[in-house]
């Protein structure tokens, strides 16, 4: 397992204890955003102003689970975009460095955010809870989908061989692979869940069908 492990890692440089400590620190502070932002979507419910429901049977299942897939692409499209603009070079050291500085992604750099880029990500949650009716349960669910599939993302190792990036669910999803590439080359790769956006733009490395794990 180890050795099969240690075959497969995207890492090229050792992890740094210094950064992984300051990874966990800007975790913690987008930890705290989430809570204010998760403390301000309830407060603005229990005025009414937002579209978020608690009865299950108000839409229908079937919305339930459509309205999931649906938060799950507008934070795909909405992360993309903003992704993008922070990488660009009048704002990136301020905004977006703090999740890249320790290089080669690791579990713990999956939530260390900059203040900056932690408000506007949280604000995602916020703006869609007044735009689409949600269920509680979507909204939870959404979270927990992005926390995962953050760390899953940022492991440094790819989980799937190789030929699943030539299966249907390789090539629409974001796998270790993937997200490595743009801890490396900054300019391409900049979507959450899906590759729809970077294919479309341009953004997808040309290299990538062809890497494999070493
Ligand atoms: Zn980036
Ligand atoms: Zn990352």
């Amino acid at each position: 397992m180890g050795k099969s492990l240690a075959n497969k890692s995207l890492r090229l440089k050792p992890l740094m204890n210094s950064s992984i400590r300051k990874d966990i620190e800007l975790s913690i502070l987008s930890a705290v955003i989430f809570g204010i932002c998760g403390a301000f979507i309830i407060s603005e419910y229990t005025w009414g102003a937002t579209l978020l429901y608690t009865d299950l049977h108000q839409y229908g299942l079937w919305y339930l689970i459509a309205s999931f897939g649906l938060v799950l692409i507008l934070q795909d499209t909405y992360f993309y975009f903003i992704h993008r603009m922070f990488h660009h070079p009048l704002i990136f050291k301020w905004m977006h460095y703090g999740h890249h500085r320790s290089g080669e992604p690791t579990p713990w750099s999956s939530s260390a955010f900059d203040l900056p880029e932690a408000i506007m990500q949280a604000l995602f949650f916020a703006g869609v809870s007044f735009i689409v009716p949600l269920h509680f349960i979507t909204l939870v669910a959404a979270l927990i989908t992005m926390t995962v599939w953050a760390v899953f993302t940022h492991l440094g190792f790819e989980v799937f061989p190789t030929s699943y990036k030539n299966y249907w669910m390789g090539k629409w999803l974001i796998g270790s692979m993937h997200h490595s590439i743009h801890h490396r080359k900054y300019k391409v790769h900049y979507g959450l869940y899906f590759r729809f956006w970077d294919k479309l733009l341009g953004t997808e490395d040309p290299s990538y069908l062809n890497q494999t794990h070493t």
